[in-house]
């Protein structure tokens, strides 16, 4: 996958969003994941711990969310969360229809912290 290009975005994000309320240092991002995505945790905490070297995120502690993938049954209406690349109906076994994406990504929320508020 392209967890590369995902972490660049998302360090960029969060550090644009620190600056402009004035923070020193990023202590966490919390990132949502849906789980169609393909992203590899393991591969965005890699990379994010080489790009932000130097950066006010730099040891920033990572926090992922997933979201899964919802769909529901064509013929019975069931709704359901995807198993395991399973996609259908657990109930009637028609094939479902994805109503609810599992394609987010995006930073819920970044923890700062300020001048003069680090404990070291
Ligand atoms: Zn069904």
């Amino acid at each position: 996958m392209h967890e590369l290009s995902v972490t660049e975005s998302l360090l960029d994000m969060s550090v644009e969003e620190a600056e402009k309320a004035g923070a020193a240092h990023i202590d966490e991002i919390k990132i949502v994941i849906g789980d169609l995505t393909g992203i590899s945790e393991e591969c965005v905490r890699f990379y994010f711990d080489i790009i932000s070297e130097g950066t006010i995120a730099e040891h920033a502690r990572l926090s992922f969310k997933r979201m899964p993938a919802v769909f529901r049954c064509s013929s019975c209406g069931h709704v359901f969360e995807r198993e395991r690349l399973a996609f259908s109906c657990p109930v009637c076994g028609s094939p479902g229809v994805l109503i609810d994406s599992g394609k987010e990504l995006y930073i819920e929320g970044i923890e700062v912290s300020y001048d003069g508020d680090k404990t070291g």
